[in-house]
């Protein structure tokens, strides 16, 4: 065993090996979910913790509770988290099989190793290593629906509502800016989706006898979603930007603070030469604080089977706001459907099906006394004060806990930027671990908590 993994404690490399093997991939929804729900409880179980598999509404994968003794004489910190992952496979380019982790170079390579499966066990290990010595009644609530954007979470916190009431949400779901730089998130922007097809002709036609004259789909959704924005791209759908306010210079200057924009291009893999849709400067502010609408998928024409010369007969893409505060996700996929029923060309069959799932904006005070003591614990374990930021992600729990039982999250999650989450070669370092437990330790055992 090397040095590195010997620093660790006994046990979090093996289970953290067996957690990552269970391929729990929402967007599969196979009987793995069940037994990552189950592999958590027992484990929770075993860290002398009261744990509890909470049925998924409507047939859903199953949730994860967990609760220490709750003792009115201390305040109660609920830790959130997701053990579903995004869907991987070997032949997408991953150096290893996704789901059997590797260790290299002092990585552990897998998918679900940074979102969000190191980060679960943190709290748990931290607990564990305390013994009794944590401050707070500590609650555990685990969903295996965040990436697919959480589609029964609101039903599932009304249904479990009074086992979840708790002075503050801690969310293991998160990352840190640099190897001792903390991040604090001050908001996230909501999220909506939805996916449009064109119909023409039934079924695909000789682009030689018909091209020029029958309906083409590909062309006329082409057409429509360029009208989304205008030519100098800003989005042009009415009633879209309704209700959002300018971000204040203050909100301005916190989103901007040691912001790099060598180092972000780096990271998304842009040259520096290449034309962005706001100045430099402004990149923090854009992904932060203002909303976005994006193509994330297009079909048509059977494109990978080769070059062939037809008139598709069908044409379709997803397209998804990012949405700020006074945007509500419902209010834009309606604005969204009405514009592109009222745009589409005549002479196609339109449908639009709107993503289950949705998130609102959220937003939480630097001066909001829980965020301020993450920030003590983080200056503590990282030597220098965390930053502030804005984040550009989406997590439907933040909103949804804070509309639905009025508990505020934050985000209190390791690893860093460039770990691939959601990509090839998920990896997380030894030294987030060491880092992680340090936190999770510190905040759990902080003697005094703001009620
Ligand atoms: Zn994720």
């Amino acid at each position: 065993m090397s040095c590195a993994l010997r620093d660790l404690p006994e046990g979090f490399m093996e289970d953290l090996t067996a957690l990552l093997r269970i391929p729990t991939v929402a967007a599969w929804a196979g009987e793995s979910m069940e037994a990552g729900a189950q592999w958590l409880a027992a484990r929770l179980s075993r860290a002398g913790l009261a744990a509890q598999i909470l049925a998924g509404p409507r047939g859903s994968a199953p949730y994860v509770y967990a609760e220490t003794e709750q003792r009115g004489d201390r305040p109660t910190l609920l830790i959130y988290g997701h053990y579903d992952v995004q869907p991987a496979r070997r032949e997408d380019g991953w150096a290893s099989d996704p789901f059997i982790p590797e260790l290299r170079d002092g990585r552990l390579y897998a998918r679900g190793t940074m979102d969000q499966k190191m980060n679960l066990l943190l709290p748990l290990f931290a607990l564990e290593m305390m013994g009794g010595a944590c401050g707070f009644n500590i609650k555990f609530f685990l969903e295996g629906e965040e990436e697919i954007f959480s589609p029964h979470l609101a039903d599932a916190l009304q249904l479990y509502g009074d086992l979840l009431t708790s002075d503050v949400c801690f969310s293991s779901d998160g990352w840190q800016a640099g190897p001792q730089t903390g991040d604090l998130r001050l908001g996230l922007r909501g999220f909506c989706g939805l996916e449009i097809s064109l119909q023409g002709a039934e079924k695909e036609l000789h682009s030689g006898t018909f091209g020029g004259v029958a309906p083409n789909p590909a062309a006329a959704l082409v057409l429509l979603l360029s009208g989304l924005w205008t030519p100098s791209g800003k989005i042009a759908v009415p009633g879209f930007l309704d209700g959002v306010a300018a971000p204040s210079p203050a909100e301005v200057a916190l989103a901007s603070e040691g912001f790099d924009a060598a180092a972000w291009r780096q990271r998304a893999g842009l040259s520096p030469n290449q034309k962005l849709a706001v100045p430099e400067a402004e990149i923090p502010v854009a992904l932060g604080l203002r909303p976005a609408l994006e193509i994330n998928a297009l079909d048509a024409g059977g494109y990978a089977g080769g070059f062939r010369s037809v008139v598709p007969s069908r044409a379709s893409a997803r397209v998804s706001a990012r949405l700020v505060p006074g945007q509500q996700p419902n209010a834009i996929l309606a604005k969204l459907d009405d514009w592109l029923r009222e745009n589409a060309p005549q002479g196609y069959d339109i449908r639009i099906e709107t993503m289950p799932g949705t998130a609102q904006p959220y937003r939480l005070s630097a001066d909001d006394p829980m965020q301020r003591l993450a920030a003590q614990v983080l200056t503590e374990v990282d030597g220098r004060a965390p930053r502030f930021t804005y984040s550009g992600g989406s997590i439907p729990l933040f909103g949804q806990i804070d509309e639905l039982l009025g508990i505020k999250t934050i985000i209190f999650g390791f690893g860093l930027p460039d770990g691939n989450m959601h990509g090839v070669d998920e990896f997380i370092r030894l030294s987030d671990i060491r880092r992680g437990l340090a936190a999770w330790r510190a905040l759990l055992s902080h003697p005094t908590l703001p009620r």
